[in-house]
Order: structure tokens, then C-alpha cells, then sequence
């Protein structure tokens, strides 16, 4: 495939991988492929949900974060939560205790990411009024759904709203009021504390903005490990203790299914699991749910508490974060703003454009001529999908075919084929099965007897 055209946080460690071909069959857009018995990821297709993360029984798929100790290059080191972090804990510890266990573990502050929700509903409320051309406006909050329609509905992302999300809202005015106390920009770091590889990848290369206002990010799996040991050896006293204020029931809920639609004017739809995101936005746009307003999107199932960095079980974060009735002092937009209109001049993101790493080919000549070929080779295709290739299905191998990247032998069906027309030996498809399966798949059968 073509060169990457955003960073990944999702890596493959061949030296775990043993190419049983799980993630290729799991992952929602077709992004990887079996090569020398591992499995590698074209770059430019995948969205970062994560699926394959799940799927590898070896853990061979691991999320690359920045350094921890990447915190201690600044002064004012700022971890920046997001709520579903402290349902993972046991209710024996307040979230005061957690929050100062975090300072525990080398943070000089916590903010939670969501305090700029009350803001962003205001504003999301405004812009959907306003767009209404644009209806169904697809929320842009979850990045891996972002990316999902840049690569395979790229006819919707001028419905992508176009306003930033949470976190981004809270670093914007957390560095803002900072600097405005007089400290020196460059000894800020903020920190996110991300649930998912999605989120990182949104980081390193922003969609719709030039950069991101994070310093790093780390992975919530990391923190949570860190603040429970910090915990555990202060059982009996907090060595830190200090007073934090809670956040709001509508800004807890919404990491969580329907925690933004619910609050958002109109008709609107909250659809979670990104195969479940896929079908709905076929019907999307072949027009068959009319009268849409607004729609919330989440690749994982529960939303973020359902991100691969939890540690604990989904159902059971999200029945703490529902269960929690705390409604203290309500954070009010004005006490959460610290510069109202700095921040309504730094909440638009630019347009979202498509990716368009499906299209075939730039030149439309070029790209023809592939459509014509893919859909000569599924005529031959046995349409197994049998992944024996390599490749997801025919259709993908098909696709890798007219790019250039596999042959038509490496279809088992064909090979076999061949074989018997006497186009090619045995020994060749066995040096094609190898080169896809990896040799050592091949040696236990060296002796085997008929
Ligand atoms: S993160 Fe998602 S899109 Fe990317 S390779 Fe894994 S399953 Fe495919
Ligand atoms: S699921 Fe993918 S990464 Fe994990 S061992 Fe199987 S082929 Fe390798």
C-alpha cells in the first residue's frame, strides 16, 4: 500500500506474532495482511479502533506511549483524566483519593478532561442549529470514528462537526489560565491519560488542526497501575491531600453511550461498536433513516469505558460512573472558562477531509483501469473468502492484485489450478504458501505420512 499518512499508535511485535491471522479477520477496514507468517499493518487504512488489539490471543499488538518519565522535562507536570479512569477503582477509594494518589505518582495537577463539557454542549447546540444543511452533523468526539469516515464514507465527513472535543477544549484553557498566572508556556506539560489508540493517534497527527496542545500521552493501563500502588502503600493516611471539586452528572456521563446525544437538541441516535457504526452509516448514506438531527458515533462498545486500556470490565465502570448520584455544586460553564472568549475563538477545527486511501489510484485513468481489473479477477476468484492469500477476502486480494502488491497465485484454488494445467510446480506454490504462511508453518508436515 501507499505511504502512511498519519501516525499510528498500534504496533505489531513479530517477535510475538505467530501469523494465526485473528486481527486480519477482526479488523473493520481490511488493513492487514499475513507476510513471512506475521501480520502486518498497512498504515494508510487503519483507523486506530483497536479491534485487533483485542483479537491477538498473544498479545502481539501492543499501543506505543510516550515515556513516563517524559512528565519530569517540565515543572508543571498536568495529568489530564478523563472520567472513566476512576470508575475502574473499588468504591472503598473517594475519587479525591485517586486524584491525589495521581500526584503520588509524579503529576504536580489533575484536571478532568471532561470539565469543558457543560461549554461544548452550548456550543454544539449553537453550531447544530446553525448547520442545518449539514444534518445528519456526525459528533467528532471519538477519533477512530473520525478516521473511519475520512476512509470509508468519505461522502459524510462534511457532516463531521467541526468543533473540538472535550479534551482539547480543557488543555486550551488549562495551559491558558496557566500562562496567565505568569507561568512560562514551556514549563507546562500537559499529559492525557488515554483509554484508547485512538486518542493517540488523534494527538500526534490532529485531524483539522495543525497541532495538538498535549505534551504526551500515556496510557491509562500505566497510571492505573501506578495510582493503585500508590494507593495501596498509603492505606492508612494520604501523605497528599488535597481538595478537589467534582464534576457535574452530565459531564461524568459522557464518555459514555447516549452521555452526549441525550443533551444535544433533536433528533439523535447514539451507536456504539464500530460494526455496528459501519452498518448504520451504509444506511446513512443510501438515505434510509430520513430526519436524523445528530449523531454519536463510538467505535467501542460502552463507549469509552470499552477502550482496550481499561482495566477493568466495561459493564461494571459504566454501572459506577450511572450509580455515582453525586450532583455537587454544578460546575458551572462561567467557573469552568477561564477566557470565555479565547476559547470560543479556539473551538472550530478546519474542515475534515477525506482520505481517500480507498480510491484506487490519483490519476482516474489509472484507477479505472484497477476497477476494471478487480472486477475482472472476482469473476475468477472462487469468493471463499477462505483468507488462504494473505488477504481478509477475495475482494481484498483482488484489490492487492491491481496495486500490485500480491499475484493471482496466491490464491490456493488457482495454485491448484495451475498445478494441474502443469503452469506451475509444486515446489513454486509451496514457495508461495511459505512466503505468506512463514516456513516454519510448512516444517512440521515435512514427514508426515499419507
Ligand atoms: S486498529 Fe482497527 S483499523 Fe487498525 S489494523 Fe487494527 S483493527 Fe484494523
Ligand atoms: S492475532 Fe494477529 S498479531 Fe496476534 S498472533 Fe495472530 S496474526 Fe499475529
Amino acid at each position: 500500500m501507499g505511504q502512511a499518512h498519519f501516525s499510528h499508535a498500534l504496533k505489531v511485535d513479530p517477535h510475538i506474532c505467530f501469523g494465526c491471522s485473528r486481527c486480519m479477520v477482526s479488523c473493520p477496514t481490511e488493513a492487514i495482511r499475513i507476510k513471512k507468517g506475521k501480520a502486518v499493518i498497512y498504515e494508510d487504512r487503519c483507523v486506530d479502533c483497536g479491534e485487533c488489539y483485542r483479537s491477538c490471543p498473544v498479545h502481539a499488538i501492543y499501543i506505543k506511549q510516550d515515556d513516563f518519565e517524559k512528565i519530569h522535562m517540565f515543572s508543571h507536570k498536568i495529568a489530564l483524566v478523563p472520567h472513566v479512569f476512576f470508575g475502574q477503582f473499588p468504591s472503598q477509594f473517594t475519587q479525591n483519593d485517586i486524584k491525589n494518589a495521581i500526584l503520588g505518582a509524579g503529576f504536580t495537577d489533575v484536571v478532568e478532561v471532561e470539565q469543558s463539557v457543560p461549554f461544548l454542549i452550548e456550543q454544539i447546540n449553537k453550531y447544530v442549529k446553525k448547520h442545518a444543511e449539514d444534518k445528519p452533523i456526525i459528533s467528532s468526539f471519538c477519533p477512530a470514528i473520525v478516521r473511519l469516515i475520512q476512509v470509508k464514507f468519505p461522502s459524510l465527513t462534511s457532516n463531521i462537526l467541526l468543533l473540538k472535543p472535550p479534551l482539547d477544549i480543557t488543555a486550551y484553557n488549562t495551559r491558558k489560565r496557566l500562562v496567565d498566572q505568569g507561568i512560562d508556556n514551556s514549563d507546562i506539560g500537559l499529559f492525557y491519560i488515554t483509554p484508547c489508540a485512538a486518542k493517540i493517534a488523534a494527538i500526534k497527527s490532529p485531524v483539522g488542526e495543525e497541532e495538538s496542545q498535549i505534551d504526551g500521552v500515556i496510557n491509562m493501563d500505566t497510571l492505573f497501575n501506578r495510582t493503585f500502588t500508590y494507593l495501596s502503600n498509603n492505606k492508612n493516611k494520604m501523605e497528599i491531600n488535597r481538595e478537589y471539586s467534582k464534576l457535574n452528572f452530565r459531564s461524568r456521563r459522557w464518555p459514555l453511550t447516549e452521555g452526549e446525544s441525550k443533551y444535544i437538541k433533536g433528533n439523535n441516535f447514539a451507536i456504539d461498536g464500530i460494526h455496528n457504526v459501519i452498518d448504520f452509516l451504509e444506511k446513512i448514506e443510501d438515505d434510509e433513516v430520513p430526519g436524523v438531527d445528530y449523531l454519536e458515533l463510538r467505535a467501542c462498545i460502552e463507549s469509552c469505558v470499552g477502550g482496550v486500556l481499561l482495566t477493568t470490565n466495561k459493564f461494571l465502570i459504566a454501572e459506577r460512573i450511572k450509580n455515582n448520584n453525586d450532583e455537587p455544586e454544578v460546575i458551572k460553564v462561567q467557573n469552568f472558562i477561564h477566557d470565555k472568549e479565547y476559547l470560543e475563538s479556539h473551538i472550530a477545527v478546519n474542515k475534515v477531509e477525506p482520505r481517500n486511501i480507498m480510491s484506487l489510484d490519483d490519476n482516474i485513468e489509472k484507477a479505472m483501469q484497477k476497477l476494471t481489473t478487480i472486477s475482472d479477477l472476482m469473476k475468477i476468484l472462487p469468493q471463499t473468502d477462505c483468507s488462504a492469500c494473505g488477504a481478509p477476502n477475495c475482494n481484498a486480494l483482488a484489490n492487492d492484485i491491481a496495486n500490485n502488491e500480491s499475484t493471482i497465485e496466491q490464491c490456493i484454488f488457482i495454485q491448484k489450478n495451475m498445478e494441474a494445467e502443469n503452469k506451475l510446480k509444486p515446489e513454486e506454490s509451496y514457495e508461495i504458501l511459505s512466503d505468506i504462511w512463514g516456513k516454519n508453518k510448512f516444517s512440521k508436515y515435512k514427514n508426515l505420512k499419507k
